[in-house]
């Protein structure tokens, strides 16, 4: 038996709630989570007994991007409202992996299997390599104010590529963010409008990839 599942956060906990509707299949299940205008965190199985065995969620990530929906593969939730999300999406949320998610309801949660999205190679994915090159190259040269110039540039046409900043400025340590400060804040002054006002906003959650970078670019909230 299979039945939609809502997910809803109380303090640090998930709280399951179940649909009344039963399904024989997991494929007549999706069909309902897709159809249905109520948006359900995913499609929980029972067993003979009622007893939630395992729960599943839908592959794609469904954050709205900047060109409709984002259609990455889903790795993490968000704690606020247990959307599953990308690992990209992700980062702009306190987030969770499935895996602790799992451990949190005390039932494993993992992706739908469906016929994944035809990826393009590594290399031929121009937000994952400039993302790579960001993260790699942030703490030798943030302080060179050409490489910023470049690194800007080449983030207004690729915004996603903004998670490779994330990584970079997390992955400093306390003390290479006391020395680099300054850089650190000039880089945050010449990013394009778009992301310096997403990061502001991202601020107020520190625990966030987004959040703590914002935070070590000084563009926490007494920062004005
Ligand atoms: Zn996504």
């Amino acid at each position: 038996m299979f039945r939609l599942i809502q997910l809803y956060a109380s303090d640090d906990h998930a709280l399951v709630d179940v649909d009344t509707d039963g399904y024989a299949s997991e494929l007549a299940a999706w069909a309902e989570f897709y159809a249905t205008p109520i948006s359900f965190f995913g499609v929980g199985r029972f067993d003979a007994e009622g007893r939630l065995v395992d729960i599943t969620v839908d592959p794609v990530c469904t954050a709205a991007g900047k060109s409709g929906l984002c259609r990455g593969a889903t790795a993490v939730v968000d704690t606020d409202e247990y959307h599953p999300l990308c690992g990209d999406c992700g980062a702009w949320h306190d987030a969770i992996s499935l895996r602790e998610l799992a451990k949190r309801l005390g039932v494993p949660v993992h992706p739908a299997r469906r016929a994944a999205p035809a990826h393009p190679q590594n290399g031929g994915d121009p937000t994952r390599s400039l993302s790579h090159r960001i993260a790699r190259e942030l703490a030798t040269n943030v302080a060179d104010a050409a490489w910023r110039r470049h690194v800007c540039r080449e983030l207004t046409m690729i915004p996603r590529a903004v998670n490779g900043l994330f990584i970079g400025v997390g992955a400093l340590s306390n003390r290479q963010v006391l020395d680099l400060f300054p850089a650190l804040q000039q880089l945050a002054g010449e990013l394009p409008a778009g992301i310096h006002a997403d990061l502001r906003r991202a601020a107020g959650k520190p625990r966030s990839p987004a959040g703590l970078a914002a935070l070590r670019l000084g563009l926490g909230a007494s920062c004005h």
